[in-house]
């Protein structure tokens, strides 16, 4: 689970992110409006913590535009301010959840599992076409046969089949399998692809991972390609 911070308060974000790393989730902190309304646009957060009072663009006009642009990634407004006007003000804006100022740590951790888990019904396996994606094994498999996929592979196979006929750029396979600070390349997620394609074909599986010029890839049902 990937989660933007933005905070322009260093320690504060700093101190945030630690504790989601902790946690287990990956994290990437935004100190200015604009550079974090520029992160949130790429699509590949599954959360967003907002502060309201930040340079570049204030996290109410951020939430809009977030939510203008078609983002439907859950919001959690942070802000010392608590007048039960600017909650209405930031839930109004598209925030899903508002926690003022300061909050206990714990407090926090909780919204974030809550509103993770409201992303959808909690499910075991990912279909599409003939082929099944076992979440809690990493076995991939058809009636006939079944594979089990590294770490890596499962993670690629879990974003397409989530994507399913939607295009996912290498970019974003990038950041959402490796995280931002690794020094992965788009050749990597093109070696792991044509793994996937090579085990889809093993096992039966009538998807195709199907490769669309700059756009990146998504799921058809069409065969082995
Ligand atoms: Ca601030």
């Amino acid at each position: 689970m990937n989660i933007l911070i933005v905070e322009d308060e260093h320690r504060l974000a700093d101190s945030i992110a630690q504790l989601l790393h902790e946690e287990g989730f990956s994290t990437q902190a935004a100190y200015d409006g604009l550079v974090g309304y520029q992160y949130a646009l790429s699509g590949v957060y599954d959360l967003i913590i907002l502060d309201i009072m930040l340079p570049g663009k204030d996290g109410l006009s951020l939430a809009k535009a977030v939510r203008a642009a078609g983002l439907g990634t859950p919001i959690l407004m942070l802000t010392a301010r608590s007048a039960v006007t600017d909650r209405i003000a930031g839930l109004n804006a598209g925030a899903d959840y508002y926690l003022p100022k300061p909050f206990d740590i714990r407090e926090l951790l909780a919204c974030v599992h809550t509103l993770l888990r409201r992303i959808g019904p909690q499910v075991n396996d990912l279909r599409f076409g003939n082929t099944t994606l076992d979440l809690a094994t990493g076995i991939l498999c058809t009636k006939q046969d079944s594979v089990r996929l590294s770490a890596k592979e499962f993670d690629i196979m879990r974003v397409l089949m989530e994507s399913g006929a939607c295009n996912v750029s290498k970019g974003q396979l990038l950041v959402k399998v490796w995280g931002y600070d690794s020094n992965a390349e788009e050749n990597h997620v093109e070696v792991y692809i044509s793994f996937l394609r090579k085990k889809l074909a093993c096992i039966g599986s009538d998807v195709c991972i199907r490769t669309i010029r700059r756009l990146g890839y998504h799921l058809e049902v069409s065969g082995p390609c």
